[in-house]
């Protein structure tokens, strides 16, 4: 379990150091408003997501220990990231829990931080459902795990302020998400904002007709309207309990 955690972390410092160093060599949005005072917020609602790890360990336990064959482990990172699609997807439906969902739209620009900044209360209901739907198709410890860093690797990358040679970036978008079509889901645009719900694949909002090309030069307004941008710690875990507006609403 030690060795685990060591890995995970490892594994997230390597490629969250990457990003920051691709972000200042060439950045996507030279000049963003409040950087210093976004990513507090960012890293303090990370920290606090940390906290249930703890939680999350008791779940795993459920989970069988098996070797999985890469057959499993495919289809364990095929599926699991079906479910975070449809989650996320739901996240944007439902009213109440858009209220847990806006905390990561509220901010005002992305960056590697921003991957980061989910209220405790979507975490815990997604990454529940994660482990309970891992458990119930009799996947392996392993292969969860698996899922785990390539969505945490995703989550960096998508976040990541930094500009993609547009060839690249249209070649990826065939198949996964990139930092250009995950833009496009932080638009301030109501329709740009209820499309591109994917983490890893970009196959789920192709086949589900949520999916929204993205160009790398393309520059537009992120994060939500009407005033709702919170850059505080403390307004940032109490914004679900204050705004009380769904996406479709904005
Ligand atoms: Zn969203
Ligand atoms: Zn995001």
């Amino acid at each position: 379990m030690k060795d685990v955690m060591s890995f995970r972390l490892l594994f997230f410092l390597a490629f969250f150091i990457l990003f920051l160093i691709l972000q200042k060599w060439s950045p996507h949005r030279r000049k963003t408003p409040q950087l210093r005072s976004r990513r507090l917020t960012n890293l303090g609602l990370g920290a606090f997501n940390l906290s249930l790890v703890v939680v999350f360990g008791q779940l795993t336990q459920l989970l069988s220990t098996h070797t999985p064959s890469w057959m499993e482990v495919t289809a364990g990172v095929f599926l699991l990231d079906f479910l975070a699609y449809c989650f996320h997807r739901l996240f944007h439906l439902n009213s109440f829990l858009f209220r847990f969902h806006s905390v990561h739209h509220s901010d005002a620009s992305i960056e590697v931080t921003s991957a980061f900044r989910f209220h405790f209360g979507e975490v815990l209901v997604a990454n529940s459902a994660r482990i309970l739907c891992a458990w119930a198709l009799g996947f392996s410890y392993v292969t969860l795990f698996i899922f785990e860093l390539v969505f945490l690797f995703f989550n960096l990358f998508e976040h990541s302020n930094f500009q993609l040679p547009q060839k690249l970036s249209g070649f990826l978008s065939f198949l996964w998400i990139t930092p250009a079509l995950h833009r496009k889901h932080h638009s301030i645009l109501h329709k740009e904002m209820n499309s591109n719900f994917g983490t890893v694949f970009s196959i789920w909002d192709r086949l589900l007709r949520t999916y929204t090309p993205g160009g790398e030069s393309e520059d537009f307004p992120m994060g939500l309207s009407k005033g709702q941008q919170e850059r505080g710690f403390l307004k940032a875990l109490a914004l679900p309990f204050s705004s009380w507006r769904s996406s479709t609403d904005l």
